[in-house]
């Protein structure tokens, strides 16, 4: 993995939109910094007897637009930097759609596979508690990521309304149906990603039937991705996760590899032809979707990228130095900030629902993330072809618009 400071990057990102709408530098000088971040040290006994101290981070980058909301990863290479990138990532994406909310971010360096079930209990509940003076339901509301699940959620729920007294299930979202989740929240990322590239392929007025789709990272945004854009009639010709790859120029069968992964926590184990995990990056396909960690497209291997879409599943999947390079080879990239936001479309759905004590059927669930997916996709589509830019620098001078002219009304305190 390259390394680059993420926060450094997602400021390059900001600078470039900043810079082509001439944005007032009194406003980028609050844009370029995070509000707060919370660094937290873990003691967990484990099931040995012995204790081990974790360190946990909570960043809330902006709260101008509405209470911070953002992911909670759990990873040995967590470091504060790529927490502060994510949360600015989050403040710019809640922007681009829409949603009421600032951006936030967290996560614990840890290996949740090297933890059992109560380790890991216990370091949520933990975590939980340590955040605590900074949590709520209207102040900053945490969601799965990388490595969590609903079951998380329902620790951090659980936890948050212990200490205050009574049931809180807008503390979090993504979590369990049974407590207030949403319906149709788990695959909404996913979901999204494969709307946003249904509406690309639309807007270039071509047909998703058998287009070749690689994707890289099957866990929950690249498993539904693949899942709705074969039901959309793409062929899913290549995907990976951390333990390798598979390819079949003629489909895999996704289905199969869902149940694969949910049994074996692989996609290895299924049957088909194995490649190099890297190369799968460097297919000769119409649209690959990176859907794993930051980083995997960068300046030592862009060149290899023969995919005539990329589609950003990820968060941060794309240096902004292979950025500039696929910009120049014509490539266009759908970046994170609209293909993946699905996820908190349908968190900030689940949340009202949790505030005013609703439960919606999926299908409304879906027509509004769709509703708001296609509406975002075509602000940034226009912007791109009217200013001549990238789509990253047009869903970025979509977001920081909105940012400033908050700013321009609120002012700054005091
Ligand atoms: P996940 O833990 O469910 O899945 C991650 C997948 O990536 C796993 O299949 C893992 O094996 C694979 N992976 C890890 N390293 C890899 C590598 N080097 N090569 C290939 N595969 C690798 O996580 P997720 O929730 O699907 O999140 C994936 C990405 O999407 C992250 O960047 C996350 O921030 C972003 N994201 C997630 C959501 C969400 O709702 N879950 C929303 C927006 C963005």
């Amino acid at each position: 993995m390259i390394q680059e400071s993420l926060e450094r990057k997602a400021r390059k990102q900001l600078y470039r939109a900043a810079k082509e709408i001439h944005l007032d530098s009194n406003i980028l000088k609050i844009l370029e910094k995070p509000m707060r971040v919370l660094k937290v040290s873990l003691p967990i006994k484990l099931d040995n007897g012995r204790t081990k101290v974790f360190t946990g981070f909570r960043c809330q980058y902006s709260e101008a637009r509405g209470p911070t909301k953002g992911g909670v990863r759990y990873h040995p290479d967590l470091t504060e930097d790529e927490v502060i990138a994510l949360a600015a990532w989050m403040t710019w994406k809640c922007a681009l759609l829409d949603l009421p909310y600032g951006g936030a971010k967290g996560g614990i360096i840890c290996d949740p596979k090297k933890l059992s079930e109560n380790e890991l209990e216990r370091l949520t509940r933990r975590y939980t508690t340590e955040i605590m003076p900074i949590l709520g339901p209207h102040i900053d509301i945490p969601a799965p990521d990388v490595y969590t699940t609903s079951k998380t959620m329902a620790w951090i729920m659980d936890t948050f309304s212990q200490f205050k007294g009574y049931t809180e299930p807008s503390i979090v979202t993504g979590k369990p149906e049974i407590l207030g989740g949403s319906k149709g929240r788990k695959e909404a990322t996913g979901r999204g990603v494969a709307i946003i590239t249904q509406e690309f392929f639309k807007a270039r007025k071509k047909s998703l039937k058998g287009a070749k789709i690689a994707v890289q990272g099957f866990g929950n945004v690249g498993g539904h991705a693949a899942l709705f854009l074969s039901q959309m009639g793409a062929k899913i010709v290549a995907v990976s996760d951390v333990s390798g790859a598979l390819i079949n120029p003629d489909g895999l069968d996704v289905l199969g590899l869902i149940e694969c992964v949910e049994k074996h926590a692989c996609v290895i184990k299924h049957p088909g032809e194995q490649i190099d995990r890297e190369s799968l990056l460097y297919q000769d396909v119409d649209v690959l979707i990176p859907a794993a960690l930051e980083n995997q497209i960068h300046r030592k291997n862009v060149e290899k990228i023969k995919a005539k879409i990329i589609v950003e599943g990820a968060n941060g999947p794309t240096t902004p130095e292979a950025d500039e390079i696929l910009e120049k080879r014509k490539i266009p990239v759908i970046p994170d900030i609209l293909a993946n936001s699905g996820g908190v479309v349908v968190s900030h759905l689940e949340w009202v629902q949790a505030l005013s004590g609703l439960y919606w059927e999926e299908e409304q669930v879906n027509a509004e993330l769709k509703r708001k997916l296609v509406k975002a996709f075509k602000q940034v589509w226009e912007i791109a072809a009217q200013r001549k830019v990238a789509f990253r620098c047009a869903a970025y001078i979509a977001a920081i618009e909105k940012m400033a002219e908050v700013y321009r009304y609120r002012g700054i305190f005091p």
